[in-house]
């Protein structure tokens, strides 16, 4: 029998998220239910919320950067008992035998992968996210967590923000001896510099906000440059091997391409609601740069991931917050004033 449990919801664009009753399924032979201990709010959620990328289907639950503890499992589970930890991030499902999917890269399902919240990417129905109190997966989207119970709330940001980042941080081979930048420090971009540093690569942060420059050498950047500042700008041109651009609104791009070496890549993983400006073609053709975009990471990549943070010590650093405060935390969001990213203590929906 399906349960009926406690969320919150948009119902439209413009309407606050306010509480809202969901159903979840019974779990099947391959399923395992979690109650949701803890939720992170990524910017994608209020893209979502807000209808910004103009796909929302309502009522809208958002959140995939969900951790919680296993409270029963079909019969043919076999790597999830009741009471293990386990987390689960952006999708809930893909076809399964495309090529991405038989990589490993469901991510890039040819068929299109089920969004933890808005449903299958090409369409169908809709599907509720995080902000809620349980939440039921299919195994093989069920994450492993190896980090200490009292890390836990610190853990559920690394289901979206710490692959979003690992996943391209690794695909261009960010490493010992590498000149590597982050733009933005925000969710995806302060665990960026983590992962990034501990990967052992030479870090810069670039960042609109002059007062994350200590955040940003104490999280494990090596330098900090302020990019509104042309002269920093300047001083940097053509040494980066690889730029990851995790900003949240449309800018220029050449201002940072121009930072590239030749051969240099820079990923976008930030996905603003309007386009940017630029680039010129100009900032690439000369030394032959390439302009790049990542989504997410698989589920094989997203465990190695989780793993590979456990190993180094790596969590992310969070502002724990009730159910009921999500809607200040967006408009705080939008100002960039999280330091890094908000947790929603899940708890909180019960009272
Ligand atoms: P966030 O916490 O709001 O961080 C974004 C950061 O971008 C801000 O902290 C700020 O950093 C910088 N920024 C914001 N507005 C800016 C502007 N107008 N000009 C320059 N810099 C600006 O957001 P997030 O959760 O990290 O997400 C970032 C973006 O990635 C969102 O668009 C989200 O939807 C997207 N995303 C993509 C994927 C994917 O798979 N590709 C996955 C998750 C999220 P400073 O203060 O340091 O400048
Ligand atoms: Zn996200």
């Amino acid at each position: 029998m399906s349960t009926t449990v406690k969320a919150y919801a948009a119902k439209e664009p413009t309407s606050l998220l306010a509480p809202f009753q969901i159903q979840r399924r019974a779990p099947g032979p391959e399923d395992v239910q979690i109650q949701i201990l803890y939720c992170g709010v990524c910017h994608s959620d209020l893209h979502t919320a807000r209808n910004e990328w103009k796909n929302t289907l309502y009522p809208s639950v958002p959140g995939h950067e969900i951790v919680g503890r296993v409270v029963a499992v079909g019969n043919q589970v076999r790597g999830f008992k009741v009471g293990d930890l386990a987390g689960v991030g952006c999708m809930v499902d893909s076809c399964g035998h495309c090529p991405s999917c038989a990589e490993g890269e469901e991510q890039y399902c040819e068929n299109g992968f089920t969004g933890t919240y808005n449903g299958p990417v090409f369409g169908g129905e809709n599907t509720h996210g995080g902000y809620s109190q349980a939440i039921v997966v299919k195994e093989s989207f069920v994450l492993r967590i190896r980090h200490d119970l009292k890390e836990l709330a610190a853990v559920a940001p690394l289901l979206c923000a710490g692959i979003t980042t690992y996943s391209p941080l690794r695909h261009w081979q960010a490493g010992p001896g590498k000149k590597v930048g982050i733009v933005g420090l925000g969710g995806l971009g302060h665990m960026g510099v983590k992962i990034a540093h501990a990967m052992g690569a030479h870090v810069t942060l670039f960042t609109t906000s002059p007062g994350k420059v200590a955040d940003g050498l104490r999280l494990g950047a090596d330098e900090v440059c302020i990019s509104k500042d042309p002269e920093q700008m300047a001083a940097r041109a053509s040494q980066f091997d690889f730029i990851l651009n995790t900003v949240a609104a449309p800018h220029d791009l050449d201002a940072f391409l121009n930072l590239l070496k030749r051969d240099g890549t820079m990923c976008l993983v930030g996905a603003p609601e309007s386009p940017h400006p630029s680039p010129q073609v100009f900032s690439l053709i000369f030394k032959r740069r390439s302009l790049a975009g990542s989504l997410i990471g698989g589920i094989r990549e997203t465990q190695e991931m989780l793993d590979f943070c456990a190993d180094h010590g790596l969590v992310s650093d969070i502002e724990m917050i009730r159910m009921d405060e999500i809607n200040t935390a967006y408009e705080r969001m939008l100002k960039s004033d999280v330091k890094y990213r908000f947790v929603i203590d899940m708890a909180s929906l019960a009272d």
